[in-house]
């Protein structure tokens, strides 16, 4: 006989995993099934950056209720996270000016800490910085980046020790209906019921909504991330830096590392099959994103290359999520779709989630912007900056 829960989850990345934390705090039986591990998708290879600079109230409001969880990990969900807070600068040129300066006012009035900063105030953070072609800059002294791994992996054990189930190394291969209700799905050898299922595939999204023959806009992506080891006397570590000049982001990673990554909207364009990419970095990358750092921190000039990876973002058309209930009175739900910013949003992310699954009439968190007829409204997310990434 199939076994029967309240809800199932298909996918145990950080909004699977937070989701049925949530979840499983209210009394509600909830089965995650991963096809891998957990953090087996975006969430494992993120850089987990962790900032509330955003073009949006909703995403703010969701970015500083995470960093709120972040900072007190152990009692607001329990174990770790591997937060580490070591301040976030943004960088912008004429052209972002006015989108910077309006988010920061937009991110006060919400209750981000964050401010313009002159370019001493810049330079007493960040010595090392090249100021030469900047007009604005903004910086929040809460941000900084967690370990993605760690804090997954807190979220699934959180969650069991409230009563979730989870089934690791099982892949979903069906979602079933009676009419027009989910009753459960499949996996290669079992059925499972239950009258609520959430895809929270990340860039697999897709393909789990096709399976229930609707077509979602989730693209992955293949995104790259590199290390640089730091010369020793540059070894203490540095603030997160968002550059929207030259379109690259960079982290102190532990050690001497310095991790950087693409703020760059072609990214979209890289779309593979989330089960067969080149997950090896491109030699090119290393030379191109190099170029690009050193002229704002000509530190790395003098670093030796350590490597990188390539990963996946789950991309929609306007690079934020659907959070949605797929097919109206169904049962069947999406968390995915979250664009290479998801990670920040997690614990946000899992509130806004579980009040949708389980009817919360007024949540904290509502997800209508992030609705899937948003697109045939012609009504999308839009930001600040032509870098939808961080807006
Ligand atoms: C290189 C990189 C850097 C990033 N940097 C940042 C950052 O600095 N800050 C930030 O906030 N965000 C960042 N992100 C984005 C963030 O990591 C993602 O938005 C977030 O992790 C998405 O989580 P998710 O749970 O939606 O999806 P995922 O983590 O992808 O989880 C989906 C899960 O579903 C499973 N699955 C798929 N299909 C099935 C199936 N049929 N059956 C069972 N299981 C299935 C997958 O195995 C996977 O584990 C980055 C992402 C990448 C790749």
């Amino acid at each position: 006989m199939a076994q029967t829960f309240d809800a199932i989850i298909i996918g145990a990345g950080i909004m699977g995993c937070s989701t049925a934390f949530q979840l499983a705090k209210r009394g509600v039986k909830v089965a995650v099934f991963e096809k891998g591990y957990y953090g087996n998708g975006s969430t494992g290879r993120s850089s987990a950056i962790i900032r509330q600079h955003y073009s949006n109230e909703l995403t703010a409001r969701m970015a500083l209720h995470s960093l709120r969880v972040f900072e007190n990990f152990d009692d607001a969900v329990g174990g770790e996270s591997g937060f580490t807070k070591t301040g976030f600068i943004a960088l912008a040129s004429a052209k972002d000016k006015a989108g910077l300066e309006a988010n920061v006012a937009m991110q006060k009035s919400v209750g981000i800490r964050t401010d313009l900063i002159s370019a001493d105030d810049l330079r007493r953070l960040m010595p090392d910085l090249s100021q030469h072609d900047l007009v604005e800059a903004a910086y929040e002294p809460d941000g900084g980046y967690a370990d993605p791994n760690l804090t997954v992996t807190s979220f699934a054990n959180a969650a069991k020790r409230h009563g979730a189930t989870f089934f690791l190394d099982t892949e979903v291969t069906g979602v079933r209906f009676a009419g027009d209700r989910v009753v459960g799905i499949s996996t290669r050898s079992d059925t499972f019921d239950a009258p609520i299922v959430l895809n929270a595939a990340g860039p697999w999204g897709a393909r789990v909504a096709k399976m229930a023959g609707i077509d979602v806009p989730i693209n992955s992506c293949r995104v790259q991330v590199t290390f640089f080891r730091r010369p020793p006397e540059h070894a203490d570590p540095h603030p997160v830096v968002v550059d929207f000049v030259n379109a690259t982001y960079f982290r102190s990673e532990t050690g001497d590392l310095t991790l950087a990554g693409l703020i760059d909207p072609e990214e979209a364009n890289a779309v593979v099959d989330p089960d067969n990419f080149n997950e090896q970095l491109d030699p090119d990358f290393v030379l191109e994103i190099g170029e690009q750092v050193v002229v704002r921190y000509p530190v790395i000039e003098h670093s030796h290359s350590a490597g990188g990876y390539a990963a996946l973002y789950a991309v929609t058309p306007d690079w934020h999520p659907l959070v949605d209930e797929l097919i109206p009175d169904s049962g069947f739900f999406i968390s995915a779709g979250f664009s290479g910013h998801g990670f920040k949003l997690g614990p946000a992310g899992g509130l806004m989630i579980a009040d949708m699954l389980t009817g919360v009439s007024d949540p904290e968190f509502s997800p209508h912007l992030f609705r899937l007829n948003r697109y045939a409204e012609n009504d999308p997310v839009t930001g600040q900056y032509e870098y939808s990434i961080a807006g």
